[in-house]
């Protein structure tokens, strides 16, 4: 299927459920209002001239708007370029430079952020950008009017490209994963089928469309389960999103850990009513064992799971399933999705390792990008010559098929020749009561190569851990190795807006 055939077949067979609710300004549409406002904006786009493959920009916060960009450019074949709303006027230069996109659909303005200021001072530099489309402006609605009732539209393949992604900068400079409507439409459907979505369920997305996280993992698994996609606000916000799952009854609830923890940290947590929530997805980063209790016992998603991806493979290859066992689904990212393959290898040899031994992980199936847009060396510097996606995160694949995530192979710590995983220290010291959250570097040490430095945000900034009390925690419980040699007390980490820490930045600023 197509995305856009796809959405037919839901409208045809859920037209009075509600598709999409926005909170903040409470605009709902239901599935066949739905589908009629996905049809007007793609007519309005054929007839100004968009073509199939054209590439289209959007540049904005979350809102109703984005979510229908997102399925009128795949129905008539354009490519929608997610572009970061944290983006300024050089890294959005970039981007439409690089992705030649000849249409940007943009927010006005959100908190400190003014798109419009922003966006017309590239526009000039930007030869290639014909027209600039603002939400929530006269020439959101002008665009509608050029609607006209007979477009023709073009020939559609499922493996035509609709979809560049930028990956989430984590480690660095982000990278264009081009998409098709096979890799998207199929990756969201088989999400949603692991944790049984039906045209009962209500989904909270407090995470980023511009992310994969958002719009295949929420919107993509909504609307080929007929479920309702709820935007709580614009950007994350904690009490917000415990409000419109209360106001909402929604019975699933997305996030990365981080927000997560600044959920079950608000000072008001108890005065929510959480109970209409049932399932979610906590994915994009390693998802503490300690967090995901809570999640269950506090927030009511018994049936939560945890999502193993990455933007370049649709995202999702691994999940857990809602019949696994607590212990499977806290300390697992599951297994592998129907018809995808995984394998743990020796990043060195290629050779498969043993069950339980560490090693790269490795995608293979209808999920794997078609490549980075325009950067045919740097797909070939993932993906080999039998389509195998190689990750750069070292896993161990336990005897039943479940994967841990041991980290990432960039954030390695080599010290005195012994390798160290974060992640696994990071786990450990979760468990400390003054520790409200915490990251693990390797910092440069003469003698060992490396030495383990523990960045710690307090429970109570008053009351800070000390190194003393940390290496106390740990001795005899953690190899001497292990155990962090230096602690640096802070408020806050440098995040991505897909809500994940940036290492790469902590190393720089703390790691020398
Ligand atoms: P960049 O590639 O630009 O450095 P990124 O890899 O963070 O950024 P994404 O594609 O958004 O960009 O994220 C994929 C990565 O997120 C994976 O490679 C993995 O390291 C991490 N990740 C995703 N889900 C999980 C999970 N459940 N547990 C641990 N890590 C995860
Ligand atoms: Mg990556």
């Amino acid at each position: 299927d197509t995305i856009g055939a796809n959405l037919d077949r839901a409208v045809a067979a859920w037209p009075d459920r509600e598709a999409l609710v926005d909170v903040p300004t409470g605009r709902r549409w239901t599935y066949a209002q739905f589908g009629a406002a996905v049809e007007e904006l793609a007519r309005a786009l054929a007839a100004g001239g968009v073509a199939k493959g054209d590439r289209v920009g959007i540049w904005a916060v979350n809102c109703p708007e984005w979510v229908l960009v997102q399925y009128a450019t795949a129905r008539i074949g354009a490519i929608m370029v997610n572009i970061n709303p944290a983006y300024r006027t050089h890294e959005v230069e970039y981007v439409l430079k690089q992705a030649g996109v000849s249409l940007l659909f943009a927010s006005l303005r959100h908190k400190t952020s003014d798109y419009r200021a922003m966006a017309e001072q590239v526009r000039g530099d930007c030869p290639g950008l014909r027209e600039i489309v603002y939400f929530g402006d006269p020439s959101w609605e002008a665009l509608l009017g050029r609607a006209t009732p007979e477009v023709s539209y073009p020939e559609l393949s499922c493996d035509d490209p609709i979809n560049i992604q930028y990956t989430s900068g984590t480690t660095g400079f982000p990278k264009g994963a081009t998409l098709s409507h096979h890799n998207i439409l199929n990756n969201g459907y088989f999400v949603g089928e692991s944790i049984a979505y039906t045209e009962q369920d209500r989904i909270c997305i407090p995470v980023p469309f511009y992310h994969c996280f958002g719009m295949v993992m929420g919107n993509l698994a909504a609307t080929t389960h007929g479920a309702c996609m709820v935007i709580p606000a614009p950007s994350f916000d904690p009490a917000a999103t415990l409000n419109a799952v209360q106001q909402e009854r929604c019975t699933s609830l997305y996030g990365v850990p981080t927000m997560f923890i600044a959920e079950l940290n608000l000072p008001d947590f108890a005065s929510y009513d959480l109970s209409t929530l049932r399932t979610g997805i906590m994915a994009g980063s390693p998802c503490p064992v300690e967090v995901m209790k809570r999640v269950v016992a506090e927030m009511h998603m018994e049936q939560v799971s945890i999502c193993y991806g990455m933007t370049e493979t649709s995202p999702v290859s691994l999940q857990t399933r809602i019949e696994d066992d607590l212990e499977h689904r806290t300390a697992t990212v599951g297994r592998v999705l129907p018809h995808l393959e995984v394998k743990v290898v020796d990043p060195a040899t290629g050779v498969t390792r043993p069950r339980g031994a560490a090693g790269e992980l490795c995608t293979r199936g209808y999920s794997v990008m078609l490549g980075y847009w325009n950067e045919p060396d740097r797909t070939a510097e993932v993906i080999d010559a039998g389509r195998w996606m190689h990750t750069g995160d070292l896993a161990v694949m336990r005897e039943d098929g479940y994967v841990e995530i041991v980290g990432r192979i960039k954030d390695m710590i080599i010290r005195g020749g012994e390798n160290i995983y974060p992640r696994e220290i990071e786990e450990f010291l979760y468990a400390h009561p003054k520790i409200r959250d915490v990251q693990v570097i390797g910092v440069p040490h003469e003698r060992y190569g490396e030495e383990v430095l523990a960045c710690v945000i307090p429970g109570d900034p008053a009351d800070p851990l000390t190194l003393e009390e940390l290496r106390e925690f740990c001795a005899g419980r953690l190899a001497h190795y292990k155990i962090p040699s230096r602690l640096r007390i802070l408020d806050s980490f440098p995040m991505t807006v897909s809500g994940k820490v940036r290492k790469v930045e902590l190393r720089e600023t703390y790691g020398r």
